[in-house]
């Protein structure tokens, strides 16, 4: 079986729902299929907002009118069984019905724990995409949330392999034999049937735990690009695309922040050795980029960049070196406010780190770690990274910029700045 995973923007609209109808008839009637989606265009982004207005005891009626009539009239559009009661038991549950849920849920959103009413709202742009797709295209609905299993981790739910494995491996290959079946990318459930997210733009990691619970022969993930490049193009004008890589380079660059592919994709899949090309669904005949097991020679420099960056020093309040001590308290607050590194450098008595600005979470490191140490922050920085730099790569780069940090291995060359 295969899988395929189309994000926001190939189910941005009417029309891109119906290219997306195009490509999973072309290419994905000849083998079992399964297909997995993202939220319509940028309705995640909508719903945290929504969320957070509701969680402040705001006013939300405005928002949460156009992200209904945003659904309705894309379904309205499609047309084709959107609102007849669902017959088969794999069949996708009413738009109505799932608009008039949000609604409901969003009027109990309060005080409380933040990330956990974040999950059970901002997972309703997966389901309502899903319910327009299946619809539209007559595809077998399946809530994956009962399938996938997290532990507790809002917004970043960890997976239960083990047990994901058993569910998936139970239910799905039933569905398959009837034909393709359509599912939400970025969720997961835990084992009390509360929902959790995967972390944003987890779509790509729940095509690759499918993948691997079922032992797919391939995915493919279809993007608005030709595969994956260098550069991002709206930054970088001038990109390649790398017919081929490895697994290995691959996961370097998403770890770097390259928003190609989700950077947890990549394990799951390397592990079962299942191959991912990335391809173009404006263009699904061009070649795109097969990710595998490969050895190839040195490859075009990668530029990967990271805005909303924020530089944090810590000083030790007494002059004292930064120990193995020290450090250990400082990780341990960066762990409990969920703030991943991204790059990091000490010098004598102070400490650097640079990680995606989150004025919440900076706020309680400093809350955490405010008795022991100066801490100084910079936001609104762009951290660089170049995979496979050359001289003339880091030049082209750095050029007028000022840098705050800068770091180098033997591969990779990384600097904050302005
Ligand atoms: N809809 C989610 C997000 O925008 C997941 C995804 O797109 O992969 O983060
Ligand atoms: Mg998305």
């Amino acid at each position: 079986m295969h899988v395929y995973k189309f994000g926001g923007a190939s189910v941005r609209d009417a029309d891109a729902i119906r290219n997306l109808a195009g490509i999973v008839r072309q290419y994905g009637r000849q083998q079992p299929l399964l297909v997995v989606v993202s939220a319509m265009g940028k309705t995640t982004n909508a719903l945290e907002e929504l969320f957070q207005l509701a969680y402040d005891g705001q006013d939300y009626s405005t928002q949460l009118a156009r992200l209904s009539a945003f659904h309705q009239s894309v379904a309205a559009d499609l047309g084709r069984a959107q609102e007849t009661q669902a017959a088969a038991k794999a069949e996708a549950p009413l738009l109505s019905d799932l608009l008039t849920e949000l609604a409901d849920r969003l009027a109990t959103v309060g005080p409380g724990d933040y990330d956990r009413q974040y999950d059970q709202m901002v997972s309703f742009g997966e389901l309502l995409a899903t319910c327009i797709v299946a619809r539209a295209l007559g595809l077998q609905w399946l809530d994956c949330r009962p399938l996938i299993r997290t532990d507790h981790t809002w917004r970043e739910g960890r997976v239960d392999w083990p047990t994901t494995e058993r569910h998936i491996t139970a239910a799905v290959p039933a569905l398959l034999a009837e034909g393709p079946v359509l599912t939400q990318g970025f969720l997961g459930g835990t084992a009390g049937g509360a929902t959790t997210t995967l972390g944003r733009e987890g779509s790509d990691y729940t095509a690759a735990i499918f993948a691997y619970c079922l032992r797919a022969a391939s995915v493919t993930i279809w993007k608005d690009v030709a595969g994956l490049l260098n550069a991002d193009p709206k930054i970088f004008p001038d990109t390649v695309r790398y017919p081929e890589i490895s697994y290995r380079e691959t996961i370097e660059m998403a770890y770097y922040g390259a928003s190609v592919i989700h950077p947890k994709t990549l394990k799951p899949l390397a592990d079962r050795r299942i191959p991912l090309r990335v391809k173009s669904f404006m263009d699904p005949e061009a070649e795109g980029t097969l990710i595998h097991d490969c050895h190839h020679p040195m490859l075009a420099p990668a530029f990967i960049c990271k805005t909303n960056q924020c530089l944090l020093s810590f000083e030790s309040k007494d002059f004292a070196f930064i120990s193995e001590e020290n450090l250990e308290v400082i990780f341990g607050a960066l762990a409990q406010a969920k703030l991943k590194i991204n790059v990091m450098q000490n010098s004598a008595i102070s400490f650097s780190v640079c990680t995606d600005y989150s004025e919440r979470r900076i706020h309680q490191l400093l809350d955490l770690l405010r008795e022991h140490f100066t801490l100084h922050y910079n936001t609104g920085l762009t951290l660089f990274t170049i995979k496979n730099y050359d001289a003339a790569s880091v030049a082209r780069l750095t050029e007028g910029r000022g840098l705050l940090l800068e770091q180098r291995t033997r591969s990779t060359f990384q600097f904050v700045c302005k």
